[in-house]
């Protein structure tokens, strides 16, 4: 399943940025998703529960923000959606448009996380170190 190793990137990545800010849970997870990703979004929601297993993200909400697609007419020098996500041509000339600007997006936007709340004395105790006063007991006589 392609989306599942792509949840397991997305959620490695994530981890690790939530773990050197600090974080102690990760709530939820922003992912821009362009249409032409080639990421099918419900099989990624559905991935992600499995990928997030014993991470920092477990449990956490995967918010996806679809991106439509954009590109360039050179004709009507104007940047505007296709026709449709799979007929990359502009729909005012029917000119076709290579040039994509958006659509492909694949990436994280935001992490929304807990830092770890600090608590009262939660250091372990160190026991002092006992001292040996013992007196050299000077038998005098
Ligand atoms: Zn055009």
């Amino acid at each position: 399943m392609h989306e599942l190793s792509i949840a397991h990137r997305i959620v490695s990545i994530a981890d690790e940025a939530a773990r050197e800010a600090g974080a102690s849970r990760v709530n939820r997870l922003y992912l821009r998703l362009g249409t032409l990703s080639g990421v099918v979004r419900e099989a990624l929601e559905f991935a992600y529960g499995f990928a997030t297993t014993a991470t920092l993200l477990e449990g956490s909400e995967l918010v996806v923000e679809p991106v439509d697609v954009l590109v360039r007419c050179d004709s009507c020098a104007r940047d505007l959606p296709p026709l449709a996500p799979e007929r990359l041509r502009c729909p005012e000339c029917d000119a076709p448009t290579p040039q994509i600007l958006a659509g492909r997006e694949l990436e994280i936007r935001a992490i929304d996380y807990d830092t770890a709340s600090p608590k009262p004395s939660t250091a372990p105790h160190v026991p002092s170190p006992v001292s040996s006063s013992t007196n050299p007991y000077s038998a005098e006589s």
